[in-house]
């Protein structure tokens, strides 16, 4: 079966989000509001008026292919972070004396890139040992399969996007050819709260359901020197609606539950460091300008995730009240 939002356009969500997270200030807080709402609005258009034979992630989504030297984004000593991504699409290297950690594999195809920008950094992409994954939808997970062979790490990942992973589609849109993912096998199963460890490194997981049933956070910490407190750097892994049904019929059974739960969770979550799978999210190209401008914490911005946090909220009650209207206007219809 296929819904309505899916069989258009699967994540122009992500391009929306890109005006509206950065902007600092009560004044411009408004002006994102109201991008936000048209970005609905482009996104119900875009998801009826797509023509999905034809359609062309890279003509859609540039961003998402374009270029970005690899480079250290924050941390230092034990544990540095860096971003192999592309300008759209976040995916991020952290390396270990007992072997490397990545997260997320970008669209088919971009493994090999990740590779080559591990290489790049002086690493070797043999040494990856564990690959994670934010969640099973084809821009996060499509070049995982690619990843995991060239390195022969393993891939962790949740119990609610493990079948999607595996068998590259999307629950409630299987049939949607061009959103499916080359399938990939999930070696280790993690649930909420869960650590995984490799060397000196700890990463955790906490499930944030909604954008998909597994939709997976990691988080883990730095620790700037040996007697500061730890600093906590989270890899969100998204909350927005994107080409999700919400109604009539759920993209899943108890996805509206699920939404309100991780905004629930995520209430009062302020990492130093808040990093996510699509650039725009976290302003990764004007943070990147200003360290490569000599500011080492650029990306070290404790407000940055509640800003963010309430515009997915926003967008989220907006999206459900649309679909739940859509709803009783296409039922009303059908009875008369
Ligand atoms: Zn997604």
């Amino acid at each position: 079966m296929t819904n309505k939002y899916f069989s258009g356009v699967l994540l122009p969500i992500a391009v929306g989000v890109a005006m509206t997270v950065s902007q600092p200030g009560a004044a411009q807080q408004s002006t994102a509001l109201s991008s936000a709402s048209d970005t609905l609005t482009k996104i119900q258009s875009l998801s009826t008026e797509a023509d999905t034979t034809s359609f062309n992630w890279q003509e859609t989504f540039p961003s998402w292919f374009e270029h970005m030297e690899p480079f250290r984004l924050a941390g230092s000593g034990d544990t540095e972070i860096y971003y192999v991504g592309t300008k759209g699409l976040g995916m991020f290297f952290i390396p270990t004396t007992e072997g490397h950690i990545v997260i997320d594999g970008g669209m088919p195809g971009q493994g090999q890139l990740i590779a080559e920008n591990i290489k790049k950094l002086g690493f070797d992409a043999k040494d990856v040992r564990i690959l994670l994954n934010t969640h099973a939808h084809i821009d996060h997970s499509g070049g995982l399969a690619e990843l995991k062979s060239l390195t022969g790490a393993q891939l962790i990942a949740s119990e609610g996007d493990r079948w999607a992973l595996e068998s590259g589609l999307i629950p409630g849109s299987e049939d949607v050819s061009y959103v499916q993912s080359p399938p990939v096998t999930v070696d280790r199963v993690i649930v909420d709260g869960e650590k995984v460890i490799i060397g000196n490194l700890t990463m955790t997981a906490r499930i944030t359901p909604g954008h998909t049933q597994g939709c997976t956070s990691w988080t883990t910490t730095l620790q700037p020197t040996a007697s500061a407190p730890p600093q906590e750097v989270l890899f969100f892994c998204s909350a927005s609606v994107a080409a999700n049904s919400l109604v009539n019929p759920p993209q899943y059974p108890g996805i509206v539950e699920d939404y309100h739960k991780t905004f629930a969770l995520t209430a009062d979550w302020e990492p130093e460091v808040f990093l996510a799978n699509h650039g725009e999210f976290f302003d990764l190209v004007a943070r990147h300008d200003r360290l490569s401008n000599g500011e080492a914490s650029a990306f070290h911005d404790r407000e940055s995730f509640q800003r963010f946090r309430t515009k997915m909220k926003d967008m989220f009650e907006q999206a459900l009240i649309a679909q739940s209207e859509e709803a009783k206007i296409s039922a009303h219809s059908k009875e008369h």
